[in-house]
């Protein structure tokens, strides 16, 4: 950048926004990539060769804008959840938006925003922090305990000293791995409900590897609480930007009050429908990652690593004395993880066998190293 540039403190940008760095992974070109917990398994030619077929039919109508409120992919998802996830759900119960980040900024423009407050419990997924700060809402961190689970009855007491507008639970929790039981999500929703109405929205982005049994069900009866999904993972679909929430009809309502009008395009939508109709098979996927996930835990277990257990496609291990140095001594192995600022831990997403294989001998390596 020359000395002369603009930059972005020039700009009359919100206070908030002043000094502030964007999400963002490290993307480097290095052959064994396991730092953004995508899925591994590129998508089925046949589902590749249905999704030409639906982007082609959707591309004739493209004159026209997408169908607003996306019935048919709201009513496919509908049918997803109901099948896979313990609990029957309608097509007013579900929304869908690019990607779950998108869900996410929805719910907050609509139950957080400027003079309200969202909780969430770090470590997490940091873009909770990042969207509300994006929708002016102000944000707050409650503890976890030692072994990453949430410190309940902290929990708590944060919300009854904070009286947040929404909270935020994440399970399995990124970048920890670790899956919040029920008893979890209720104590938490009741403590908020008695200070206050207060949306809870369970972010289930990785649901479908826990061990666990998905909280939807935790829905019924509770208009204030969401759970949100996605098809980045799971699905293997990244790279479709497609996300959704289930919740009571009321919520779906009211997050039609803030989103752009035909958010979600037509090849969106076409794409979405397309890999539904494949669900069984990237479902099979999720069942070889799940065990390459209990292999990797494992295996970093015998190094005599501390390793979080994990329900996600992804594994925490540590304990490092300089977990950077060791992030970097593995990239220097050519296998790309990430440091997600978690003291002495590192993380790392569930690849094929080979690139966990690459992954493990990385690690025995530079542990070797470190110990000599
Ligand atoms: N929630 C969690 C916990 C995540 O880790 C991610 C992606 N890293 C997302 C939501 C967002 O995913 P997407 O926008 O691709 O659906």
């Amino acid at each position: 950048m020359s000395e002369n540039s603009t930059r972005i403190d020039d700009l009359p940008i919100r206070e908030e926004l002043r000094g502030k760095s964007p999400y963002g992974a490290p993307q480097l070109d290095v052959p064994v990539r396991l730092n953004t917990n995508e899925n591994p398994y590129p998508l089925p030619e046949e589902l590749v060769a249905r999704i030409a077929e639906r982007v082609t039919e959707a591309a004739r109508g493209l004159n026209r804008y997408p169908d607003r409120d996306a019935v048919e992919l709201r009513s496919r998802l509908a049918e997803y959840l109901s099948r896979t996830a313990g609990h029957r759900v309608s097509t007013e119960q579900v929304w869908a938006a690019n990607g779950s980040n998108e869900v996410l900024q929805q719910l907050l423009q609509a139950f957080g925003g400027p003079g309200r407050t969202a909780l969430g419990f770090e470590p997490s997924y940091s873009m909770h922090a990042l969207i509300s700060r994006g929708t002016g809402t102000a944000w707050l961190s409650g503890p976890r305990n030692d072994d990453f689970t949430i410190d309940v009855d902290a929990a708590v007491a944060a919300i009854a000293e904070h009286r947040p507008d929404v909270v935020f639970v994440c399970s399995p929790n990124n970048p920890t791995g670790t899956a919040v039981d029920a008893e979890t999500v209720l104590a938490l929703h009741d403590a908020a409900q008695a200070v206050k109405p207060t949306m809870v929205v369970v972010d289930e982005a990785y649901g479908e590897f826990s061990h666990r049994p998905s909280l939807l069900p935790l829905i019924e009866g509770r208009p204030t609480l969401v759970v949100s999904r996605t098809m980045s993972k799971a699905f293997g679909a990244a790279g479709l930007r497609l996300g959704y929430l289930a919740a009571d009809p009321a919520v779906v309502d009211a997050v039609q009050l803030v989103r752009l009008p035909y958010h979600l395009s037509a090849v969106t939508q076409a794409t979405a429908l397309a890999a539904l109709e494949h669900t069984d098979t990237l479902l099979g996927y999720v069942e070889q990652l799940k065990g390459e996930r209990d292999r990797l835990v494992a295996e970093l277990t015998a190094l005599g690593l501390e390793v979080t257990p994990s329900d996600a496609n992804f594994v925490q291990f540590g304990v490092f004395e300089d977990a950077h140095a060791t992030w970097q001594a593995v990239l220097d192995r050519g296998v790309l993880i990430r440091d997600n600022g978690v003291p002495g831990r590192l993380r790392v997403s569930v690849g094929t066998p080979e690139e966990n294989d690459a992954f493990l001998d990385a690690v025995r390596a530079v542990t070797k190293e470190n110990q000599r």
